[in-house]
């Protein structure tokens, strides 16, 4: 058990900088594993999908999946990876309850995507790439489960040869918030992809994160601890800062860090020693006998960089200069496929675009978080969203009665039209100039004294005449027409 971190003032960790490198597993979305025809989906009764390949029979022999060969590069390409058109499996031996051959087949010298990066946007800051060392393809290994029995240990093997995609980040990332942002940056790109659900929850996205830290203006790099177990973003972070107040509590002292491997209670936020560097094993790589190193052709793999859809950074900048978009409406509505998918069928409808992001990032994203559904999923046409929109830009309805009752009909009843339920809810504005003005002189009789408030300067007093004649017109009159001739009346009274 680690010891608590000595407190530390700000003073001190101010001179200190961190340095992180992820390591992320994807498991893949595909129907069958890596090297059987095996299914791959998660959540059977334990055991059943093993057969002797999955089980690591001796004289079984494996055969990769085409599928997985296809994600890894749909995801190199998708993180600015150069392919290696000719890579290798190799063997990773270590024993262990869980991996019935005794070796993990995964790559070690020649992984199929080298050198990639990925843009991470955080809060206030200016982008930022992070390099990718390597994307590899690998077996995932099965279950093991110390805690469901008093003697035993319980293995499931249905996810033994489960296909996984190892992301390696090179050390560029150096905050908690980096890390955080890196992360779900790569989650989201493996959700427009299709390779993987990202569901960290379940596990089919797993991180290990290598944390260092160094004096500022240092040059070489610390020596690093690799935390794993990492199963969510919040975890993610909390490691970190714990780590980093740790080994800098540790070099204040005059200690040294070790290599060490440590795991993450997610009930107490402390990092503890797994296994230290004497205890670290030889895994003995070696090339998989059972399997010829692959080639692809260039050709296959420029077929494939053709099926890409476009991308969240891609569109976010199509959102910022085609649209005019703030980047942090961009980047809201770019968070999630289907989400982004809604706003641009919206945009074949209206040029309002900012309505329509406000639309999207405001009333529908809070009907998604409420019902737990995709975009897609709500039965609310983009078209409707975008009558809603031109009926308000056309001064037909004001946006209040727009947001706070078309809008709730809608999702009562999507079938209607915006035009019927608009109508039903006797929400359009039919009141003349001359019937305006009408309404204007009662609110303006009714307080004189904040007439006299509004022509000394206050002119925050408006509000309440405008609320004034809502209240009057049943909502039925154009805000921009009324705050104007109201103006005006206001100012003639001086
Ligand atoms: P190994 O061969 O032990 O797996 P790698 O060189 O492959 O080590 O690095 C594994 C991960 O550790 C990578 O994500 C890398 O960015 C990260 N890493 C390497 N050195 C450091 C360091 N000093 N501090 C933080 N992270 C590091
Ligand atoms: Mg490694």
């Amino acid at each position: 058990m680690a010891a608590e971190p000595k407190k530390l003032n700000d003073e001190v960790l101010d001179k200190y900088e961190l340095v992180i490198g992820l390591e992320i597993h994807a498991q893949l979305s595909t129907k069958t594993k890596i090297f059987s025809s095996d299914p791959a989906f998660f959540g059977a009764e334990p055991n059943k999908h093993t057969t002797p390949i999955s089980l690591g029979l001796p004289g079984t022999l494996p055969k990769v999946n085409r599928e997985v060969v296809t994600y890894a590069v749909k995801l190199g390409l998708a993180t600015h990876c150069r392919i290696n058109l000719v890579n290798r499996f190799d063997r990773k031996n270590y024993f262990y309850a869980d991996l019935p051959k005794g070796y993990q087949i995964t790559q070690d010298e020649l992984p199929i995507c080298k050198d990639g990066y990925v843009t991470i946007s955080s809060k206030d800051k200016p982008s930022k790439q992070i390099r990718l060392n390597r994307i590899h393809m690998e077996e995932d290994a099965g279950k093991s489960m110390h805690d469901r029995d008093d003697k035993y240990s319980l293995i499931d093997l249905n996810r033994a040869g489960v296909p996984l995609l190892e992301i390696v980040s090179e050390p560029d990332i150096r905050s908690a918030e980096e890390a955080a942002a890196y992360l779900s940056e790569v989650r989201k790109i493996v959700r427009y992809l299709g390779v993987c659900d990202g569901n960290m929850e379940e596990g089919s996205l797993r991180c290990d994160a290598n944390i260092s830290v160094r004096l500022k203006g240092e040059t070489e790099y610390g020596c690093r601890c690799e935390v794993k177990n990492l199963n969510s973003i919040r975890n993610l972070q909390r490691a970190i800062t714990y780590e980093f107040k740790r080994q800098v509590s540790v070099i204040e002292e005059g200690g040294k860090i070790d290599q060490n491997t440590l795991n993450f209670d997610a009930a107490t936020g402390v990092t503890s020693v797994l296994r230290s560097k004497e205890m670290a094993l030889d895994y003995r790589y070696f090339p998989e006998p059972d399997m010829p190193p692959l080639h692809l052709t260039e050709e296959w793999v420029e077929s494939l960089r053709n099926t890409l859809p476009e991308l969240p950074e891609q569109r976010i900048k199509k959102y910022m200069t085609q649209f005019g978009l703030s980047e942090s409406d961009a980047v809201q509505l770019t968070n999630d496929k289907a989400v982004a998918d809604f706003y641009e069928e919206i945009a074949t409808y209206t040029k309002n675009y900012k309505s329509a992001s406000n639309w999207v990032n405001g009333p529908l994203q809070s009907l998604i978080n409420e019902k737990g559904k995709d975009a897609s999923e709500l039965g609310i046409s983009a078209k409707s969203i975008s009558e809603i929109i031109s009926l308000v830009d056309s001064g037909k309805i004001n946006n209040s009665a727009a947001t706070q009752q078309v809008f709730p009909a809608l999702v009562n009843s999507p079938d209607k039209t915006v035009d019927t339920i608009v109508h039903e809810l006797n929400l359009v504005i039919d009141t003349d100039e001359d019937q305006l003005s009408q309404l204007i002189d009662q609110a303006v009789n009714k307080f004189p004294d904040k007439v006299a408030e509004y022509n000394k300067g206050k002119k925050g007093v408006l509000g309440l005449f405008m609320g004034e004649l809502m209240k009057l017109s049943g909502g039925k009159i154009d805000p921009k027409t009324a705050n104007k001739l109201l103006i005006q009346k206001i100012e003639s009274l001086k």
